[in-house]
C-alpha cells in the first residue's frame, strides 16, 4: 500500500508542471515546493540553467574547460530580490564578482572609462552560473526531468487538468496547474526551426493570445576562448565595446570567484546586428560547424584588433543564442500572464525585463498565482 505522501505526490490534483529550468522556471518551481505544492519540472536541455547555463568543453588533448556562455553575471535592484540573492549567497550558490570593468572605444582604440563597480553589485553563480538553477531544481518537492522536451500541452476540460506530451509522443503526466517559462512554448518560430507546432495552442487561452503574438528577441553569438597565459595587457575583466559592428562585450570568465585558473578564459559577445546578419544568411536551423568557426574567427579577430596584445588562444568556439534578449516586456505590471480558470502561468524575462532580475520577478509572480489556486494537503 502506498503511503499518504506518495499518494498525494502521484495525484494530479496536487501537482503542477513547470516547463523550463531557466532562472524563472527554477525560482517558480522551488517557491511552489516551499509552499507545499508538488512540482514536476521539465527541460529539453541536458541540465538546468537555460540562458544561465555553463558549458563544459573538451580540448583535443582532453583538457576540460568551463564557460558561462550565457549571462555572465546579474544585478538586482528590488529589495525583495536582494533578500533572495542574500539567501543564495549564504548557501554558497552566489558570490560577488568584484573585478574592474571598462569601456573600450574602437574609434580611438583606447579605454575611455575604467570602473570598479557600477551602481549595483555584480553577482555570479558559483562555481558556475547554473549553480543557482541546479540547487533550486534539486529542492525537496521538485522532481526535475532533463532531456525531456514538452511537445504538446492539452487541456482536459472534463477533468480540468493539463496533460503534457513529449515530442516523441510520450505521456508526461497530468497536472492541476501549468507554468510555461519560455516564450517558445507559443512561438510560431519553433515550427521554422523544428518543423513542429508550438506546444501550447493559443486558442486554448484566447484572453492571453494577443500579448503572446510576435514576441521579438535579439540574437547574440558567444565566442569562448581559452589562453595558456593571462592576457596581462588588458587592465579590466569585463569590457563593453563602443563603435564596433561585431563586438558588444568581453568577459574574463576565469576571473570570477571559484573558477579554475589553470587557463585564462574569455567569452566574447557579438552585437545583435552582427548575429541577425549571420542568421539572415544561414537560416534559423542549428548553425553548421562552418558557420560557427567563421563567427569564432571573425569575433576573435575583432578582439585582437583592439591592439591589446591578445595572443592566440588554444581553444576557440562559438555558440549561437537565437533569442538571447527579448525585445518586449509583455506583463510589466503583473510580471507574468495568468489564466485563472485553467491555472496556467506564463513567465520569463520576456514578461518583465530582458535580464536575470526580470526573469526572477516573473517566476516569483507565477508561483504566487499558482500557490493560491493549487492546494496541496
Ligand atoms: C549571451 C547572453 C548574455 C546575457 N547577459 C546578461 C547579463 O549580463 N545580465 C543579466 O541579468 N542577464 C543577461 N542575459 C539574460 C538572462 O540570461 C536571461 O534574462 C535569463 O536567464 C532568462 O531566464 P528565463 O528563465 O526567463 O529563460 P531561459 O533561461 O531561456 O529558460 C527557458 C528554459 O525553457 C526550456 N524549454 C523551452 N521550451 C521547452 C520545452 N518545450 N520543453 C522543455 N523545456 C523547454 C529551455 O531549454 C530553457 O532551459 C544574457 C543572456 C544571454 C544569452
Amino acid at each position: 500500500m502506498q503511503n499518504p505522501l506518495t499518494q498525494t505526490m502521484n495525484n494530479p490534483f496536487f501537482k503542477v508542471a513547470v516547463v523550463g529550468s531557466g532562472i524563472s522556471g527554477a525560482v517558480c518551481a522551488s517557491t511552489l515546493a516551499r509552499n507545499g505544492v508538488y512540482v514536476t519540472l521539465f527541460d529539453s536541455a541536458r541540465g538546468p540553467g537555460g540562458r544561465m547555463s555553463q558549458r563544459r568543453e573538451k580540448t583535443e588533448d582532453g583538457k576540460e574547460l568551463h564557460f558561462d556562455h550565457g549571462a555572465p553575471f546579474f544585478s538586482v535592484s528590488k529589495s525583495e530580490l536582494l533578500c533572495l540573492v542574500q539567501e543564495w549567497q549564504s548557501r554558497g550558490l552566489v558570490a560577488e564578482w568584484k573585478e574592474k570593468f571598462g569601456s573600450f572605444d574602437f574609434r580611438t582604440l583606447k579605454f575611455d572609462n575604467i570602473y570598479q563597480e557600477g551602481s549595483r553589485k555584480r553577482y555570479v553563480g558559483v562555481p558556475g552560473m547554473n549553480s543557482i538553477c541546479k540547487a533550486l531544481c534539486n529542492e525537496s518537492g521538485v522532481e526535475s526531468k532533463f532531456g525531456v522536451s514538452v511537445g504538446r500541452v492539452e487541456w482536459l476540460d472534463d477533468a480540468k487538468l493539463w496533460s503534457l506530451i513529449g515530442v516523441d509522443g510520450q505521456n508526461l503526466g497530468q497536472f492541476k496547474g501549468l507554468v510555461a517559462s519560455d516564450k517558445n512554448i507559443v512561438s510560431p518560430r519553433i515550427a521554422e526551426v523544428t518543423g513542429r507546432l508550438p506546444p501550447l495552442d493559443l486558442k486554448l487561452v484566447p484572453e492571453l493570445s494577443a500579448k503572446l503574438h510576435n514576441l521579438a528577441a535579439r540574437p547574440c553569438f558567444a565566442v569562448m576562448l581559452a589562453f595558456a597565459e593571462p592576457l596581462s595587457s588588458i587592465p579590466v575583466k569585463g569590457i563593453s565595446f563602443k563603435n564596433s559592428k561585431l563586438l558588444s562585450w568581453a568577459y574574463c570568465d576565469s576571473s570570477k570567484p571559484s573558477r579554475s585558473t589553470a587557463s585564462e578564459r574569455w567569452v566574447l559577445h557579438s552585437t545583435a546586428e552582427y548575429a541577425a546578419d549571420i542568421i539572415a544568411q544561414t537560416g534559423l536551423k542549428k548553425p553548421s560547424e562552418i558557420t560557427l568557426n567563421k563567427v569564432a574567427e571573425q569575433l576573435f579577430q575583432e578582439f585582437q584588433s583592439t591592439g591589446l596584445n591578445i595572443s592566440q588562444p588554444f581553444y576557440k568556439r562559438a555558440h549561437r543564442w537565437g533569442s538571447a534578449f527579448p525585445a518586449v516586456s509583455i506583463a510589466e505590471d503583473e510580471k507574468c500572464l495568468w489564466d485563472k480558470s485553467k491555472r496556467l502561468a506564463i513567465c520569463g524575462d520576456f514578461c518583465v525585463s530582458p535580464n536575470v532580475e526580470g526573469a526572477i520577478q516573473s517566476g516569483l509572480a507565477a508561483a504566487l498565482r499558482l500557490k493560491d489556486s493549487v492546494s496541496c494537503l
